[in-house]
Formats: structure tokens, C-alpha cells, sequence
């Protein structure tokens, strides 16, 4: 596309903004044509090579692997070396280790007393491999890789029969025994943690030097509500770890519904709201870059935390004000979760390759691209007025440290993905003329000069507080 770069407007601080104004003033006059001025960037090479690298001999592999385990229940034995959860976190560490030097790899380790789901004193390990980037803002790549099986599985949960993930086959004499019954949890969730194994392979053989530390995290006892991740998460708040962004993989191989509906060319990634949170841009981002670079994958955001009455790891972060998706497959078949029918058999490996390829191709990009710009004043309010004549979109953000320009997104305020943008350059304010800023929602994403983006950080009207009116005493 030709574009011609030309003085736009001069904002208040006297900066001059350069945008493609002529093809911006076109599409405003003319209703917002998409073609107008959408710009397709090029992509990164070593993006490409690397999200082709991705293999799905590997990723049977592991999965083989983590099934022979036969139980990786978070309240199985420790002591074997080929059987239960002890055994099963020591292959996974082993196995990351050997990947790149490069790779820190360690377990994020608790003492964790009797509560909720956890009846005893049981030690809880995520395994966790670590890739250094330039900057400490890191980015992870998740899944569980512990297991549980019921009698009658999720399917029975799901028709109304019981829905107690740590049912015992039979009641243990001892109440301290490991609950070692079998629980392949091959696709809940080998699969997501086949998934982050391999992109701890990738990435860190990759040789790119990523901005943000990469975070590979295979969490434990997110059968019993979360617990690992939410220990994890915990962590990170008191040592004010900068987590930017959770890709969390949790039923991610199966393309085969239990109603007989096939579907091996979407994913579901679902966001919490309200509906410009972080997440929800993660999720938009995930959308924009996962399916640029694997077209033949189709994302399907999904605007809420998760399914119906199900939970995933992200939302442990989520909860502590982190930005986290949850990927799910598109096609569940609940007969094969929490249930010893969740074998190999029921895998796809080119399906958990297509959303490993996503996966690759998004949080690459967001590492290798500047952190998103803040959009907020000293004072906490978005930075967004009707300056200079009382209709326009006067928008403002702060600096993203390694920008090199950025793009603004807009679209209409009913909308529920972003309908037009236009890349500026390495300035921090922008002026679109007689654009209602009731009428729109805006945005801002930061590029590095490499062409990598930011997720996008969006103008949110901050809620109001509501305080009570005072009327006389008596009346
Ligand atoms: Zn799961």
C-alpha cells in the first residue's frame, strides 16, 4: 500500500503528530472504510521459523510421557520413581533442563496445610523454567500438570450426578495415604502442559533475544481450587513481580465433542471483564497475532472468565489484578475429563499443535514488543479529552520504554473488537479531528522498531463512586 505522510495537527505541547492524515481523513469522511487504513505489518522471520518449529512428534512424546505416570493427582505418592506426582514433576524439570542452558529451570515449592480440597500436609510443586529477557516485565506461558479422576468423570458432573473431584474409588483406612488411583489427565491438562513444555523448547533454542522474560509454568493442585497457581500468584504480589501477561492452556487437545461435533480449526481464549480490562486486550491481541501468523487457526475470544461453573489457573491471576487469558479447546468431550478415559486415544496431536503454534506466535510477539503504554495522568485519569475544539479526540499516553511508534485503535462504543487503526510515529499524543469520544472507544499500543506490538491499552472511564445523599434528620 502507498501511504503519504503528511502534518496532521499541532497539539497542545507544540508537538507536531505525523499520521497517514490523508488516508485517515479519507476514512473518516467516508464512514470508516478498513481497508482506508489498516496497514498489514510484515512479519518477523525468526517468529515465523520459530512457531515452525513447534513438533507434534514432540508433543506425543511428552504426552506419552506424563500418561505412563498413570496418576499426577497433587495427593499422590512421592516416593516412586516411574508412578504419581513425585516422579511426574521430577521428569518434567529433568526434561526442561535439558533444553538451553539458557533456561532457568527450578521448583516453585510450598508446605501446604489441610484446607478445602487438600486433606493433609502435602508439599505442592509447580515446575517453572525461566528464559531472561532484557527487561523483568515477564510473560507466561501455563498450564496444570497435575490430575484428578471421579467415578462417572466430568460427564456425570455435567448430567447432575456427583461433582466431588476427590471421590475416592473407596474410603482409605489411612487418611494420610496417597490418593494414588488412576488419572491419566492426558488431555485435563497434558495437553497444556505438552504445550508449555514445548514452548520452553522452542523458545529458549530459539537464539532471539526476547525484551520480556518468559515464564513456562506448569502448575500443580488445580484440581483442589486452583492452588499453585494460586500460591504463585500470591508470591508475585508480595514480591511485586511484573507479570504483564498469563497464556494459560487448560483442555487444549481434543477436536472431537462428545455430541459428535468436530472441530480441529478454532480455540476458544477466554477473558474476564469489564470489557476493556487488560485481559480482554490480551484476548484481542491473541486474535490479531495468533491468526496472522497461524491463519488456519481461527481465535475465538469468548467474553467472560470461563465456562459455565469451570475454572482454569488463569483466573488465580486474574484474581490478584493480573492480565490472564484462559485457551480451551472448541469442542470439549466431557465423558474424557476428570476420568480415567482421559488417554492418548482421545488427543489430536496436529489440534494441540495448531493452538501451540498460537500460543508461540502471540507471546513471541509480546516479548519481543515494548510493554503497553499507560495511558493514565499522575492523578489516575485516562488521558482523553475533546481538546482543542470540543469535538475532537485528543488522546495522550505515556512513553513505552523501547517504542519506536505506535498505533491508535478505535472503534464504535457497541463494538466488540477494534474496528480501525492507524500506526503514528514515536510521539505521545495524537488529535483526530471531530471524533466523538462518547461515540468511540480508543486505544493505544506501543511498536518497537522492529515492528513488534504491544497489546493495547484502552481509554477506560474510571467508575464513579457512589455516596449517599444527605437529607434532614426526621423528614
Ligand atoms: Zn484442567
Amino acid at each position: 500500500m502507498t501511504t503519504k505522510r503528511v502534518r496532521l495537527k499541532t497539539d497542545t505541547t507544540g508537538i507536531t503528530v505525523h499520521v497517514l492524515s490523508m488516508l485517515l481523513l479519507v476514512s473518516i469522511a467516508s464512514g470508516f472504510s478498513r481497508t482506508a487504513v489498516a496497514q498489514e505489518p510484515d512479519l518477523d522471520p525468526r517468529i515465523v521459523k520459530l512457531v515452525s518449529t513447534i513438533s507434534e512428534e514432540h508433543l506425543g512424546v511428552i504426552l506419552k510421557k506424563l500418561e505412563s505416570f498413570e496418576t499426577r493427582s497433587t495427593l499422590s505418592s512421592t516416593t516412586s520413581t516411574s508412578r504419581g506426582i513425585g516422579a511426574a514433576r521430577q521428569w518434567i524439570l529433568d526434561e526442561m533442563k535439558g533444553y538451553s542452558p539458557r533456561l532457568k529451570v527450578s521448583f516453585d515449592s510450598y508446605q501446604v496445610v489441610p484446607q478445602g480440597r487438600i486433606t493433609r500436609d502435602v508439599e505442592l510443586r509447580n515446575v517453572m523454567a525461566v528464559l531472561p529477557g532484557r527487561s523483568p516485565r515477564r510473560i507466561y506461558v501455563s498450564g496444570h500438570y497435575d490430575t484428578v479422576a471421579r467415578p462417572g468423570g466430568q460427564g456425570t458432573a455435567n448430567a447432575g450426578g456427583p461433582a466431588d473431584p476427590d471421590a475416592r474409588t473407596a474410603p482409605p483406612a489411612d487418611p494420610n495415604a496417597p490418593l494414588d488411583n488412576l488419572a491419566p489427565g492426558v488431555n485435563d491438562d497434558g495437553s497444556g502442559t505438552a504445550l508449555t513444555i514445548e514452548l520452553a523448547r522452542v523458545f529458549s533454542q530459539s537464539g532471539i533475544e526476547f525484551d520480556a522474560t518468559l515464564v513456562f509454568m506448569c502448575h500443580v493442585g488445580e484440581e483442589q481450587g486452583l492452588v499453585g497457581a494460586r500460591l504463585h500468584a500470591q508470591k508475585a504480589v508480595a514480591e511485586k513481580t511484573p507479570i504483564e501477561a498469563v497464556f494459560n492452556n487448560d483442555i487444549v487437545g481434543n477436536d472431537r465433542g462428545g455430541n459428535g461435533i468436530i472441530d480441529g480449526a478454532t480455540i476458544r481464549v477466554y477473558a474476564e471483564g469489564p470489557e476493556d480490562s487488560p485481559s480482554r486486550e490480551l484476548a484481542r491481541f491473541v486474535q490479531r497475532w495468533g491468526g496472522r501468523y497461524v491463519p488456519s487457526h481461527k481465535v475465538r475470544p469468548m467474553a467472560r472468565p470461563d465456562r459455565f461453573g469451570r475454572g482454569g489457573d488463569h483466573s488465580a491471576y486474574n484474581a490478584l489484578g493480573f492480565t490472564a487469558v484462559g485457551f480451551r479447546e472448541s469442542r470439549e468431550n466431557f465423558t474424557r475429563q476428570h476420568d480415567v478415559r482421559d488417554t492418548f486415544e482421545g488427543i489430536s496431536l496436529p489440534y494441540l499443535a495448531q493452538n501451540a503454534r498460537v500460543n508461540a506466535a502471540s507471546a513471541a510477539t509480546l516479548a519481543l514488543a515494548p510493554p503497553p503504554p499507560s495511558v493514565l495522568s499522575d492523578r489516575n485519569q485516562p488521558m482523553i479529552t475533546r481538546a482543542p475544539t470540543g469535538y475532537d479526540a485528543n488522546l495522550k499516553w505515556n512513553a513505552a520504554p523501547g517504542a519506536a511508534s505506535y498505533r491508535i485503535f478505535w472503534r464504535e462504543a457497541w463494538g466488540s473488537d477494534w474496528q480501525q487503526d492507524v500506526r503514528v510515529g514515536n510521539v505521545t499524543s495524537v488529535i483526530l479531528p471531530n471524533m466523538q469520544i462518547d461515540d468511540y472507544v480508543f486505544g493505544v499500543a506501543a511498536i518497537d522498531a522492529g515492528g513488534h506490538e504491544s497489546f493495547v491499552t484502552a481509554y477506560v472511564t474510571p467508575p464513579r463512586v457512589s455516596t449517599d445523599i444527605k437529607t434532614k434528620p426526621g423528614t
